[in-house]
């Protein structure tokens, strides 16, 4: 899987040990998010083309400007992939925001699109994808799918702090030109299609939508 980046980070590992812990709260839990989302952009953005603008003046010497050569795409997918937004326009202050909404069917763990804001003809260059968790593969091999659709033809980039292996696999293997920055991969999908020991629901823990 060698589009496969799994953070060697360690602030990386140490914030995904505070966000596992089911005792942290939905405060911290979505400032984690926020933390962890900036590092890995940082490494998933290492290689975007940039070119160089006009000269300018520094109180010293003349210099080049540089700015990103493309249109950078978020897509968060609906609900837990928008802890991810603000993380990343912080850093693409130019990005534009292209919503997703997939849900997992609860018994068939099958994806089912039910959002979708990307207007008729593709506005920019490539995507980076933010999801927090990918555990079956199913919701991230079918955003990839509506993206491919719709006619981005440049590597899809996926941010991700806590992914299965096995999902991990069947992304790759349909998909092998994605290229994923991920926090953390474990071993365990559950019956239910949550990954162990994982983060629990991301978007519960987010929200604060536990039932009681
Ligand atoms: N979605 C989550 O929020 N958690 C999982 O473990 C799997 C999917």
């Amino acid at each position: 899987m060698s589009n496969i980046h799994s953070s060697k980070h360690p602030l990386v590992d140490h914030k995904i040990s505070i966000l596992r812990n089911k005792n942290t709260k939905p405060k911290q839990f979505r400032e984690l998010l926020h933390e962890i989302g900036q590092l890995l952009a940082y490494e998933a953005t290492a290689d975007l083309p940039i070119k160089q603008t006009d000269v300018r003046e520094s109180p010293l010497k003349s210099y080049t400007a540089t700015e990103l050569a493309g249109k950078i795409g978020l897509v968060p997918i609906l609900r837990s992939g928008l802890s991810f937004v603000n993380a990343l326009e912080a850093l693409i202050p130019s990005a534009r925001v292209l919503h997703l909404g997939i849900f997992r069917e609860k018994v068939s763990l099958q994806p089912v699109e039910y959002y979708n804001k990307l207007p008729n003809v593709p506005n920019v260059d490539q995507v980076i994808v933010l999801d927090p968790m990918i555990a079956t593969g199913g919701t991230a091999i079918a955003a990839v799918s509506i993206l491919k659709d719709w006619g981005i033809t440049n590597k899809i980039k996926f941010i991700t702090v806590c992914a299965s292996k096995q999902g991990l696999e069947k992304l790759t293997e349909k998909y092998p030109d994605v290229e994923v920055f991920v926090g953390v991969v474990d071993g365990i999908l559950d019956e239910h299609g949550y990954i162990v020991p994982g983060l629990g629901d991301a978007g519960d823990r987010l929200y604060d939508t536990i039932q009681d």
